[in-house]
């Protein structure tokens, strides 16, 4: 792909009155690319023209109908880097104090309302029931989400945070900031040996945030084998690639086989999505004191069969969740990428344009390939034709 514009533009002086979204007319779609009016800026709102607007796993479950509240029609896309087009007069800087002005990159967040239980007490804030500048909420079709030519937000507790990363680093903030928190909750150490479950984008990411918080050996179970490549330059040590091993029982033999002693691991992050995984994630465990943090499990009603006493009571094992990103991640989360320390450039596999919304939707919910690739982070490129 070539590379996308760099991290500044400038300002276009003219704002047009439409602007085209893909819309997701219905669950299950189809999506269908409508111009839909450009509001005016209100003193304490924000238009921005959208660089990329990432899909997630989040988006694929939306389309299936597994969002509980959520409202249809409604433009997609919670990952989001863009450039300042129009600033409401009050705003004169990003939530870290930087001036901002008309082209910047921005990550824009609709954090909540700022003032509720959920937002003040708790580290609850992604529960905020009064959110109301996010896709799906609040009904009434608008340019609330990103997979738009423009997005404009309007929001008490507005937070945007000024990058110098290239639009396609930048994007992988939000999902990114979920990985922070996922560290953060398993108290990784020094030289811990350390499991990641899934090779998509949140198991590469995460197992990115592993490396560079110090974790020792780093092995990675998951798939397809082209991911699991990309995973050894995150600094992956070791891949069990789930097409080649298919036998659960047998994979987590040879994690076992990976860590010191044979002892099993000290911390396993699970990012597959799939409840089956969180069973097999609890089985590589060591015994005495380790750890799982599930990640990847954030909507969806599956079980798995769970053995009290072997899985989690005799070994002392402690099983934590982890969803629901706080402001501090997500500031972690842009600093760590804008570093470059790891190629976070490699992971976005696909830039769409917006009437290729449902593909992006596609392969996520079959097998994950398009234009004969395997995707890793797709993106929808807005500005692209
Ligand atoms: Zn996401
Ligand atoms: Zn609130």
């Amino acid at each position: 792909m070539p590379p996308i514009a760099t991290a500044r533009q400038t300002a276009t002086s003219v704002i047009p009155r439409t602007a085209r979204a893909a819309v997701l007319t219905a669950q299950g779609g189809p999506f269908a690319v409508r111009e839909l009016p450009v509001p005016n800026v209100a003193p304490r709102g924000v238009l921005l023209r959208m660089a990329l607007g990432g899909v997630c796993a989040t988006d694929a479950h939306i389309f299936k109908g597994d969002w509980p509240g959520f409202t249809f029609p409604a433009v997609l896309g919670h990952e989001n880097c863009a450039w300042i087009a129009r600033l409401g007069e009050e705003i004169a800087t990003d939530f870290l104090g930087e001036p901002l002005t008309e082209g910047d990159l921005v990550i824009p967040r609709v954090a909540g309302c700022g003032r509720c239980w959920y937002c003040l007490c708790g580290g609850a804030m992604r529960w905020c029931p009064n959110r109301k500048s996010a896709p799906g909420v609040g009904g009434g079709l608008a340019l609330s989400g990103g997979w738009a030519e423009y997005m404009y937000i309007e929001a008490d507790s507005l937070q945007m945070f000024k990058t110098i990363a290239p639009p396609d680093v930048a994007v992988l903030t939000e999902p990114m900031a979920t990985c922070v928190g996922g560290i953060e909750r398993s108290q990784l150490r020094l030289g811990e040996t350390v499991v990641v479950q899934g090779a998509g984008p949140i198991g590469l990411l995460t197992a990115a945030c592993a490396r560079l918080a110090g974790a020792g050996r780093l092995i990675m179970v998951g798939g397809p084998a082209d991911r699991l490549e990309l995973a050894r330059e995150f600094g992956v040590d070791l891949t069990i690639d789930i097409d080649a091993v298919r036998d659960p029982a047998e994979r987590s033999r040879q994690v076992l086989a990976a860590t010191p002693r044979g002892f099993g691991a000290d911390l396993v992050l699970g990012c597959v999505g799939h409840p089956s995984a969180v069973g097999e994630g609890l089985q590589y465990l060591r015994p005495g004191n380790a750890r799982m943090v599930e990640i990847g499990n954030a909507t969806g009603g599956g079980s798995f069969p769970l053995r009290p006493s072997p899985d989690l009571v005799y070994k002392n094992s402690t099983l934590h969740g982890f969803w629901g990103t706080t402001t501090e991640h997500w500031i972690s989360a842009l600093r760590v990428l804008e570093r470059r320390a790891l190629p976070f450039g490699k992971v976005v596999t696909h830039r769409l344009p917006l009437d290729r919304a449902a593909d992006a939707i596609a392969a996520l919910n079959g097998d994950y390939r398009i234009d004969g690739r395997t995707a890793l982070k797709v993106a929808i490129e807005p500005g692209a034709k």
